[in-house]
């Protein structure tokens, strides 16, 4: 049997179902499911994803002639479902052609309404309806869209002006009308014979009349809009393959745009922002695809609560509400509950929130699109315990609901309360996307990168702002409600955002924003609530967040189910203590030189570092070792009852040298000796690959004494601290380990001195002695380093940049290409290289068992709080992983979901 590519949807009768996205993408597997559970949906058909795959591979005439007579037949289903035909003069059917990916790309791929119009069509439809303005107009917005999106009549840059924008503005100026509303079907028509000369005169082709040609047209665009620039960034921010191809739905029209008793919408079976379970969203009358989104008109509320709000928000009146701006619940009862009865039964089938496009034709509705919802971090983290609590999902489910990454949201500062009630505010706009930012105006998004922290002002967003979004810390459009292109995609983000700020006029030639009689310049400093929707002058101090709550217990949930535990990177107390606040069960790495860079320590140091001999180094140190206890005090008491690992002395020497004239004057004078003394040393610990030089352990092995200094301040805090009925649990751990040899020196060294700070004080401390691992041949030789090490921490920052032989400092010119051009499918130094590095880890796991099988293993590198390495940890055998404060809840999910994963 042939492979199947092509698969119809219509009148409760589907070939695909919901568990096909991989095939028919998210949106054709949900057609499919819909049609399957009885909710109304116009027929048509999905081409696979696979043809998109075939298409990229073979090219367009070899694609065409495997579907052909597929899509022929299918059109022929949906023909005689509707009784109409492709092309026809009398009743002519016309289709949407819409990409769909498995994974929801918002704005990513272009869709094709009204497709199958041409000059005899037109006459068809006008008769159909009884509505030759509806007829003309849409057949002026099908010629504009299909120039724009299959064409490529689109202008490419922000300055271009559209070809068909000029012309409509032409057209009113001549007719002096001011809106889209106010042409005549007269007018419409000039538009739709002005359209296509454009068309002609800027690419020398006749726009297609034929219905075939327009259709194949249209799907070839979607299949090459899986390449646009666009798609890929979104693709590579979300880490999407770029082999999945999209598949092309098409499906036949219905019309929002039929006058007062149709209309167009988008709605949320839970709040997309906040996770309550409400339902709501938005239409328009009178309205067709995409104007709800595209923030053009104010759109109005669906739900009688859900309008009162909004009115409340935006200071609008009730009374005006309710005559200009009424819900749907208002304005078409019967319709309303049809579909509120929908929502419920589509939240019930999928258990999980969706997201669905709806469309009225003469009071008949019709479901176009459901999805699962995207939504903020906090959203999907009370969804999921709200869920569990409802029944819906179990624990298990509930903890896969949430993307670890996600959490990063909930993690970050928020507007201090105190400080939020002095502010001034300026506006008031919708709560489009929670969260609070500050920043510097800018009024294009490739412009958002001028400032390091950005709020994007915008009259509306479109797809081509992409980047910019992500780059800003919040986004300010003065259009537009809660499921516009800017709200959509700035919960997707997780993004702080304020929508439909509507006394905000923004001039972007003048690069302007003002407020009533207030004005401000881009650069200006203002902040927003994304959570009230407010716009605030200036700066606003924020505080650290708290993890309580439905946060709490999602956490909770996660120590339940997860194997490995999580431990932080955390150098100082108050990191410490933070970690602790986010459930760390320890410190993974304690990086002791950052200590030495405060204060005067740094003169210490760098006398021990200058000094010519033996004795002189020793003073230094004995200065040094006071200072290094206390820090080390902090960070155990800190951490009391849990694990601490500190890390020997790792970076190579010429980095806490002073390179500059002044620097240099000063250790002179605070050594007694001539600057040229001084700047000789310097040189002699000019190294030419520094980061492959005399550091980590070689250092110890040179200087002895640093070593016997750091052992003797680790172990001296801990009896400190004992002393004060205080328990630690250092961890010493040896850097940069290449052979049995060089550990076991160290590892005597270590011993040795404890032995002695034991005899001297009396007194006794629980500890390990262990290592990193970060250099291959160490991975390599793991069963002879675990003769002398007890623990082993993956050191996967130097272990990929010595399995790859990329300077981690130096990537920065080649790794952006190497991405594009998909060398590489991620930056290893943020995603675990599993196959190579990870081969390596594995290996270090087995070996080290071998020899020690109670051996204790982690990873520190910044992979430790990084969602698919961790689920590589916890594959690999792996005890713990350890990661920055701000990242161990992530950990601890991901933890979670690996454990549920094998279960
Ligand atoms: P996206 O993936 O960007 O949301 P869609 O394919 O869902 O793109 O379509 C864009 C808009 O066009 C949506 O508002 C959708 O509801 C509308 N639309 C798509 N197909 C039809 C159709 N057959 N009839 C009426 N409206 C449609
Ligand atoms: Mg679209
Ligand atoms: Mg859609």
């Amino acid at each position: 049997m042939s492979i199947k590519r092509v698969y119809t949807f219509g009148n409760k009768l589907a070939e695909g179902k919901a568990d096909m996205k991989n095939l028919l993408g998210g949106k054709g597997a949900n057609l499919a499911e819909m049609n399957l559970i009885g909710v109304p949906v116009p027929p048509g058909f999905t081409i696979t994803t696979e043809v998109c795959t075939e298409y990229n591979k073979l090219g367009q005439e070899k694609a065409v002639k495997l579907i052909k007579e597929d899509v022929e037949s299918a059109i022929k289903n949906t023909e005689e479902i509707l009784g109409s035909k492709f092309g026809d003069k009398e009743n002519p059917l016309l289709v949407s052609v819409r990409s769909g990916a498995r994974v929801s790309m918002p704005g990513m791929m272009d869709t094709v309404l009204n497709l199958g119009l041409n000059d005899d069509a037109v006459e068809g439809i006008a008769k159909k309806s009884g509505n030759e303005r509806f007829a003309w107009d849409s057949y002026r917005r099908f010629v504009q869209m299909y120039g724009d999106v299959v064409l490529g009549m689109k202008p490419e840059s922000k300055e271009d002006i559209d070809p068909f924008e000029e012309i409509m503005d032409k057209v009113k100026e001549a007719n002096n009308l001011e809106f889209d509303t106010d042409f005549t079907v007269d007018h419409l028509k000039e538009l739709v014979t002005k359209f296509k000369a454009a068309v002609t005169k800027q690419t020398g082709k006749q726009f297609p009349d034929n219905p075939w040609d327009q259709l194949w047209g249209a799907v070839m665009a979607v299949f090459d809009s899986w390449n646009t620039d666009r798609a890929i960034y979104y693709r590579q921010m979300n880490k999407i393959p770029g082999e999945w191809g999209t598949a092309v739905n098409v499906q036949a029209m219905v019309y929002g745009n039929m006058g007062s008793n149709s209309g167009t919408g988008v709605a949320f079976t839970r709040d997309a922002g906040t996770g309550e379970d409400i339902f709501n969203g938005e239409y328009l009358i009178d309205a067709q695809g995409e104007d709800v989104v595209a923030g053009v008109r104010t759109p109005q509320e669906i739900t009688l609560e859900g309008s009162k709000r909004w009115a409340k928000l935006q200071g609008v009146s009730e009374e005006e509400r309710a005559t200009k701006y009424p819900s749907l619940e208002e304005a078409m009862p019967k319709v309303y509950q049809e579909l509120s009865t929908i929502e419920q039964k589509l939240e019930d089938h999928y258990n999980d929130m969706q997201d669905l496009e709806f469309t009225i034709q003469d009071g008949k509705l019709w479901l176009l699109q459901t999805r699962n919802g995207k939504r903020t971090g906090a959203a999907m983290v009370r969804m999921a315990i709200e869920m569990l609590d409802q029944g819906r999902i179990d624990e298990k489910e509930a903890v896969m609901r949430v993307e670890p990454n996600k959490l990063d949201e909930l993690l970050h500062p928020v507007f201090d309360k105190d400080a939020m009630a002095e502010a001034n505010v300026l506006t008031k706009g919708l709560p489009a996307s929670p969260g609070a930012a500050t920043g510097q105006l800018v009024f294009f998004a490739d412009e958002c990168e001028k400032y390091e922290n950005s709020i994007l002002a915008r009259i509306e967003t479109s797809p081509e702002d992409l980047e910019g979004m992500n780059i800003a810390n919040g986004i300010l459009t003065a259009r537009g409600g809660m499921t516009s292109h800017a709200a959509v995609v700035a919960r997707g983000m997780g993004k702080c955002c304020i929508s439909g700020a509507g006394e905000i006029k923004i001039d972007y030639k003048a690069r302007t924003l003002s407020i009533n009689d207030e004005t401000f310049e881009e650069g200006a400093w203002v902040s927003l609530n994304g959570s009230t929707g407010e716009l605030y002058n200036g700066t606003i101090k924020t505080i650290d967040p708290e993890l309580s709550g439905d946060f709490g217990r999602l956490m909770e949930l996660a120590d339940k189910y997860s194997r490995m535990y999580v431990r932080t990177n955390a150098d100082t107390p108050h990191d410490s203590r933070v970690a602790r606040e986010f459930g760390a069960k320890g410190i993974g790495l304690c990086r002791t030189e950052h200590m030495f860079f405060e204060g005067d320590k740094i003169v210490a140091m760098r006398e021990m570092i200058l000094a010519k001999d033996l004795k002189g180094r020793e003073e230094a140190l004995d200065r040094l070792l006071p200072i290094q206890q206390k820090d080390f005090e902090g960070i155990f008491e800190a951490m009391q009852d849990l694990p601490v690992t500190v890390r020997l002395l790792d970076p190579p020497l010429h980095e806490f040298v002073p390179h500059d004239e002044k620097g240099q004057q000063e250790m002179a004078d605070v050594m007694g000796v001539d600057i040229s003394v001084i700047k000789a040393k310097v040189e002699s610990l000019h190294e030419f690959n520094p980061m492959l030089g005399h550091r980590g352990c070689r250092l110890g092995n040179t200087y002895p004494e640093i070593t016997v200094m750091q052992t003797r301040a680790i172990i001296g805090a801990a009896i400190a601290l004992k002393k004060r009925g205080i328990n630690t649990h250092p961890e010493i751990m040896i850097p940069l380990t290449g052979t049995l040899a060089e550990m076991k020196m160290q590892e005597d060294i270590v011993r040795d001195t404890i032995k002695k700070v034991f005899a001297e004080t009396g007194e006794t401390i629980e500890h390990l002695v262990g290592t990193m691992i970060e250099i291959p041949r160490a991975a390599l030789t793991a069963d002879e380093i675990a003769k002398s090490a007890e623990f082993f921490s993956f050191g996967t920052n130097d272990l990929t940049q010595m399995t790859f032989g990329y300077s981690r400092d130096d990537t920065g010119v080649f790794m952006p290409v190497y991405l594009k051009k998909g060398i590489l499918k991620n930056d290893p130094f943020e995603v675990l290289d599993q196959e190579g590095v990870g081969q390596l880890v594995k290996m270090a796991v087995e070996k080290g068992r071998q020899t020690r099988p109670n051996i204790k293993l982690g990873i520190c590198g910044e992979h430790g709080g990084e969602p698919s390495s961790v689920e590589f940890c916890h594959r690999t055998g792996l005890d713990y992983v350890s990661c920055s404060p701000f990242r161990v809840p992530i950990a601890r999910l991901a933890a979670a979901q690996a454990t549920i994963r094998e279960m």
